[in-house]
């Protein structure tokens, strides 16, 4: 399908007599050197937010970095691009996406082009399959495996620029601290801890600093297929939350519905903290350290870390 219309696209391009057909031109994937890249900027081409910033500030000067899918308002899972974001990937030296089915129209973006770019691939780089939790961005060993591999492929596109990226690389880590620091605030709180989840999108930050998953079975099968949970799931969920089998709900803000509300208002009613959390990056936030470091915050609070 996705195939079809870029075939349309192609034929409407042809139509305006277009010069030049696949050179970079009027894209913003364009390869310009900018600041203080000794060479010229890789064009890279990122799939959803979660990713976009980090891999902004590890190219720096030397990429010029477009991200496609960038709104917190709508569930990126039912993403679909338009032509104009299929277009976007045509000069793309770099593409990053973030694997596991989470962004599969990625990879027919890419099957399409004449000239292949690079690919990462992060449910590949952590050693994941699809069917497994594709909230990676959500695990911090996860988070900084995948952005070491974009900095070497990054290294491999424009060699000349290897210690700019490793400086870059070494840079982001530094602005990564106060993360770093949050996480190993909260680890000693979260001992013996347990928290339930409207959706699985914490989990793997959750298991990170120990937090143990109470969440019913079925309520967590019926949500990662997008489906509603069965009203006995929805009940075990209530009744858990109502004995303190959980020490927090964990609360995803970003897809709501009459479910997640009906079990947050239980735990309120039952005095479990309740901690938001967004799969994709509000626009109040411009860079992914600081939407973490807002939620691990909340997070610590709930905790009384
Ligand atoms: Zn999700």
């Amino acid at each position: 399908m996705v195939r079809f219309r870029w075939g349309v696209v192609a034929v409407v391009i042809g139509g305006l007599a277009l010069s030049a057909c696949g050179s970079s031109s009027g894209n913003s994937a364009s390869s310009k050197p900018k600041g203080a890249c000794p060479t010229s900027a890789v064009p890279v081409v990122v799939s959803v937010d979660q990713w976009g910033d980090i891999v902004d500030q590890l190219a720096g000067d030397c990429g010029n970095v477009t991200t496609i899918f960038k709104s917190s308002s709508a569930d990126p899972h039912d993403y679909e691009p338009t032509p104009a974001d299929n277009a976007k990937f045509t000069g793309a030296k770099l593409v990053v996406e973030n694997g596991l089915d989470y962004d599969p129209w990625v990879d027919k973006a890419v099957a399409t082009l004449d000239t292949k770019p690079v690919v990462v691939n992060g449910g590949e780089v952590v050693g994941l399959e699809n069917g497994d939790n594709p909230h990676i961005w959500y695990g911090p060993d996860y988070v900084y495996k995948i952005a070491d591999t974009v900095t070497a492929k990054l290294k491999q596109l424009e060699p000349k620029a290897a210690s700019y990226f490793d400086a870059r690389n070494a840079k982001w880590r530094t602005s990564m601290a106060p993360y770093d620091a949050e996480i190993a605030k909260i680890k000693p709180a979260a001992a013996g801890k347990t928290y339930g989840a409207t959706e699985g999108i914490f989990d793997y930050m959750a298991e990170a600093v120990g937090l143990t998953n109470k969440t019913p079975d079925g309520y967590q099968r019926a949500t990662a297929n997008e489906s509603d949970p069965a009203p006995g799931d929805v009940n075990d969920f209530e009744q858990a939350l109502a004995d303190g089998s959980m020490t927090v709900l964990i609360y995803n803000t970003q897809t709501s519905g009459a479910i997640p509300e009906q079990v947050r208002s239980k735990a309120e009613a039952s005095k479990v903290p309740v901690v938001n959390v967004t799969e994709s990056v509000p626009p109040k936030f411009s860079t992914f350290e600081a939407w973490q470091v807002s939620q691990l915050k909340d997070l610590a609070k709930a905790l009384g870390a």
